[in-house]
């Protein structure tokens, strides 16, 4: 009965959430450039006074970079933290936006109504469908739903420099039972999705040296070895036949998918022709025996990022390079360990290489895979929240690029992460025109009242 009341307070103000969502769309708080510096701290000043309003003990507290809004509020139940960013991307190229980024409108389009602006989806309307869902909740109960800890940042779009050191200098203040993340996505335009997994990053940059300097093809070709063909022939060989990588161990601590996991992957039918169709490619290309979403979703990758050596410039010339390079990286997932694959890779390389050849090795560096624990039964109240409100059944998904947030607050903060979003793939986030649906922004407010209802009280 008091979910209806809080959901129809929600449908009766959404202008009012609309005119809350623009006053934040016009500061232009674009992080990575220190220009507006200023208008950072507009923002995070901005959310602090919201939050405010709302009953949060709220302040914008200093970092080396931009501030890091922090509030707390609510008491009783789980206690959950909700992290977002109010930092935007640069709006370059301006020419290509049909309007000034920052002067957010309603527009009508061929797919329904959408919010223009930079940040409209990334995140600033996504973290706007959290802010409102707990001022219904308050207007309608005149508590927020439970003991909750908002975390916004103000450097997301910018490589989070000040993330770590924050999390760790406040680990006992911002540790919850459970975080909730929104700055992902919907699985199609009409299907919600909760992300459970996120494949993790390890890269290298690499260099083989053969002769001690270039060498003239005429007068040593033939004799002297050449590093170029060393490389390829090794890297040629880092997936069999099948697609799997040949790095020994690389599979040891990957995990099969849970059967139901993979059940409700079969389900959400991924169209993988048009997928691969819309950057004019047809075959998949990964392991043999799995299915296109396992492939980006769940099974680790090798990939050869960059290449080079020798003579690459305009006309010709017969060299035998000194050296040749490349940048490899590989996805990772489960329980796999970047320093693990990348020891094993660097012996694995070492086993093949000719006895003149040197290998040397640069900047090292990796993030593991982020797998949430779903028997939290947060997570299926959650998918069933998102059901009731989207009319379709919500889907634990995998994403296949990082979240480094999602890792960090299980590695600092001990705590799983849930990540709901209502973005969409052509809401063109970090490009000219980006645009939130308003139905996204609208669904996603009561999203949250649903999913608070279950999980809080
Ligand atoms: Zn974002």
């Amino acid at each position: 009965m008091s979910l209806d009341a809080v959901l129809a307070r929600i449908d009766e103000t959404l202008p009012d959430a609309l005119d809350r969502l623009f006053g934040l769309l016009r500061i232009p708080s674009i992080s990575t450039d220190p220009a507006f510096g200023g208008d950072c701290a507009r923002a995070a000043d901005w959310l602090v006074a919201d939050l405010r309003d709302l009953g949060f003990e709220a302040a914008a507290r200093p970092t080396a970079g931009h501030p890091m809004v922090v509030a707390h509020g609510g008491e009783g139940g789980p206690h959950l933290l909700f992290y977002g960013h109010y930092d935007v991307q640069p709006v370059d190229p301006l020419n290509l936006w049909h309007r000034d980024p920052f002067d957010p409108v309603i527009e009508d389009t061929a797919k329904g109504k959408v919010i223009r602006a930079r940040g409209a989806s990334d995140d600033k309307g996504q973290l706007m469908t959290f802010i409102e869902a707990c001022r219904a909740w308050k207007a309608v109960h005149g508590t927020l739903p439970c003991r909750l800890t908002m975390l916004l940042e103000g450097e997301e779009e910018s490589g989070s420099p000040s993330l770590v050191p924050f999390l760790k200098g406040n680990a006992g203040e911002l540790s919850a039972d459970l975080a909730l993340i929104c700055d992902t996505g919907l699985f199609d335009s009409a299907r919600p999705a909760i992300t459970t997994m996120l494949r993790g990053l390890a890269k290298v940059e690499l260099t083989l040296r053969a002769a001690s300097r270039d060498l003239h093809s005429g007068m040593y070709g033939g004799l002297a070895r050449n590093p170029i063909h060393v490389l390829t022939r090794i890297l040629g060989r880092l997936h069999d036949d099948e697609g799997r990588v040949q790095v020994p161990g690389f599979y040891d601590d990957v995990d099969e998918l849970p059967e139901a996991i993979r059940a409700q992957w079969q389900s959400l039918a991924f169209d993988h022709q048009s997928f691969l169709g819309d950057v004019g490619l047809s075959l998949p290309a990964g392991e043999a025996g799995r299915t296109p979403l396992e492939m980006i979703w769940s099974r680790p990758t090798a990939e050869v990022n960059g290449i080079w050596g020798g003579y690459t410039g305009a006309g010709f010339k017969t060299v035998l390079p000194a050296e040749a390079h490349a940048k490899v990286s590989f996805r990772l997932v489960s329980r796999q360990d970047p320093d693990k694959v990348l020891t094993a890779f660097r012996g694995w390389i070492e086993a093949q290489l000719p006895g003149d050849c040197e290998l040397i090795w640069t900047e090292p560096e990796g993030s593991p895979a982020s797998v949430m624990e779903i028997a939290n039964p947060a997570f299926e109240a959650a998918r069933i929240a998102l059901g009731d409100e989207w009319g379709r059944p919500a889907a634990f998904v995998g994403a296949g690029g990082s979240i480094p947030i999602a890792g960090y607050f299980k590695s600092i903060l001990g705590m799983d992460a849930m990540l709901v979003g209502f973005g969409k793939d052509d809401d063109q986030i970090h490009s000219p025109n980006e645009k939130y649906d308003l139905a996204s922004f609208h669904h996603g407010i009561r999203s949250w009242a649903r999913i608070l209802d279950r999980i809080a009280s």
